[in-house]
């Protein structure tokens, strides 16, 4: 059995052979923490984008989109609080030189102890069986009583110390628990600074013209200042939202785990604009629509949790984020929150403008409230390679590698092989490819044994293969081959539109998804 980490490694390199994802500007050795997508991968991507976006925009008739530009007003960020708060805590390691994040040292810590309290409990089951009851054990079992105390000790600790941004306590824990650079093994840290994670350019042609420019770093606030124009313009009334899709760029002090932290990524938000005092309702049914719509591809239900934040950002009364199990572990994909009037309010401050909501029913103007729900395309991405990603043995000892994409999301949707490259066989593969290719991603094989080919559809996540044999020309059947369960089933070609579209079709997660509470 591979470990995780092995495990992770091979979707990686799985990435990069099969056009999903590679380095980018490779032939220079590539650029930390920024990534291109391939042939493949742009597909899934798309298709990921389109997911999301329809399930907002089509699915909601008080949900419209908007397309912001990346560049903005250098005092949005003065306002949002980004110039002077988006900071995360850097410490440095004096051996290796290697740069991290204080907080995500002390979290893993965290996790370490967590999981010694599994293991405990883990142990135990097995030596009780059936019997075991784990609340008991949790309750009176002395080696866990002791991490769990170190744990919530050091949890208060740690929350506190991140409330306050008091930079020497979160130093004092690193040393405290003798945390260790994982590269150099050593004690030997700098102290904690402050490192803002927005990147600047300048704007303008002459130097002492220019303004000075931030890429953003979350799309939201395109939203927020757009926020009256869609309004009056959409005759929207509350509660409404609005969608948006784009670029956004974070200068993150340790990039490592892949596309999983990027320094250029994009995001997909919907900020809804709700009546002050109803907020934790809409927070409520955010966060179960939000889940509903990552169940329903299919991946597994026990892949996702919530991991409610202990410490909330400056604008936020309520968040929450939505884990994926990652090979590396539970890791946050979405994050939905609770973020008040505290964005409008503060772009009317700095603008000057009144930003409000007339509400006819009430005869008031209000700030409106606002939940936003806010996931990385890439980090979606991610972890449906991670939950899609099998090695297989075969009857006969051979091995597949698959990748199990829900078919709706996989880049091609059929591969459209004839057995043979001659007696017409190709010209009528050719014809059912022009027959499909109308409504669906459709590729054309026609090298190598069929096995070999079925392969390489597995490996790119290919839910259908169709192979045209020399019967096909007189009764006008194809073999067609399902990617999961490799089996094959004689059809009309008449009915494989139907069959490709039944399994692909969206609307069917979106029907899931309405229909289930
Ligand atoms: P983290 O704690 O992992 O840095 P965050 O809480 O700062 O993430 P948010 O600001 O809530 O993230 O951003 C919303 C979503 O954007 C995240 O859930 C994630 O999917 C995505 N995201 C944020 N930063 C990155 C990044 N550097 N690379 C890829 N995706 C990202």
């Amino acid at each position: 059995m591979a470990t995780q980490e092995e495990t992770f490694k091979k979707i990686v390199a799985h990435c990069k052979e099969y056009g999903f994802v590679f380095p980018s500007s490779e032939i220079y050795d590539g650029l930390a923490a920024v990534y291109d997508y391939g042939q493949n991968g742009v597909e899934l991507k798309n298709n990921i984008k389109r997911y999301w976006w329809d399930s907002m925009t089509l699915l909601h008739e008080n949900i419209v989109g908007i397309d912001a530009a990346i560049f903005m007003h250098p005092t949005v960020w003065k306002a949002s609080g980004h110039v002077d708060a988006f900071n995360d805590p850097l410490i440095d390691n004096r051996d290796s030189k290697k740069r991290y994040r204080a907080d995500v040292l002390i979290e893993e810590q965290l996790a370490k102890i967590e999981e010694k309290i599994n293991k405990e409990i883990e142990k135990a089951h097995k030596r009780f069986g059936d019997a075991f009851d784990e609340a008991q054990f949790r309750a009176t079992n002395a080696r866990v009583l002791e991490h769990q105390a170190h744990f919530d000790a050091l949890h208060q600790r740690y929350s506190d110390a991140m409330n306050k941004m008091d930079l020497d306590e979160l130093k004092q824990i690193i040393l405290d628990e003798e945390i260790v650079c994982p590269i150099s093994g050593t004690r030997n840290w700098t102290d904690v600074r402050q490192f803002n994670l927005m990147f600047s350019t300048e704007m303008g042609s002459t130097a002492d013209g220019a303004m000075r420019v931030y890429l953003r770093p979350e799309t939201a606030q395109g939203i927020f200042v757009n926020y009256l124009n869609v309004q009056k313009t959409g005759r929207m009334k509350l509660p409404f939202g609005i969608a948006q899709i784009g670029k956004a760029f974070r200068n993150e002090i340790v990039a490592r785990q892949f596309i999983f932290r990027m320094r250029e990524f994009e995001q997909m938000e919907m900020q809804f604009f709700i009546k002050p005092g109803t907020e934790l309702d809409w927070f409520n049914h955010w966060k179960q629509f939000r889940l509903k719509w990552h169940k329903a591809l299919g991946l597994g239900d026990d892949k996702y949790r919530f991991h409610d934040h202990e410490k909330l950002a400056h604008y936020a009364n309520a968040a929450t984020d939505i884990e994926f199990q990652m090979p590396f572990g539970f890791k946050e994909v979405e994050g939905i929150h609770s973020r008040t009037n505290f964005d409008l309010s503060q772009h009317a401050k700095y603008s000057g403008k009144k930003i409000e909501y007339f509400d006819p029913e009430t005869n008031t103007s209000y700030t409106p409230y606002v939940i936003e729900t806010s996931i990385g395309v890439d980090r979606m991405f991610l972890s449906i390679l991670c939950g899609a990603y099998k090695e297989e043995q075969l009857e006969g000892g051979d091995t597949r590698v698959v990748l199990n994409l829900p078919p709706v999301l996989a880049p091609v949707k059929a591969c459209v092989m004839p057995l043979v490259r001659k007696d017409g066989l190709p010209e009528k593969a050719r014809e059912i490819m022009d027959m499909l290719k109308f409504d669906f991603h459709t590729t054309y094989d026609e090298k190598d044994s069929i096995g070999k080919r079925y392969r390489r559809q597995d490996a790119i996540g290919t839910p259908f293969c169709i192979t045209v044999d020399h019967d096909t020309l007189e009764d006008n059947c194809v073999t067609i081959r399902f990617r999961d369960t490799m089996e094959q089933e004689r059809v009309k070609i008449d009915d494989l539109h139907d069959i490709i579209r039944k399994a692909t079709d969206m609307k069917v997660l979106f029907r899931k998804i309405m229909n289930s509470n």
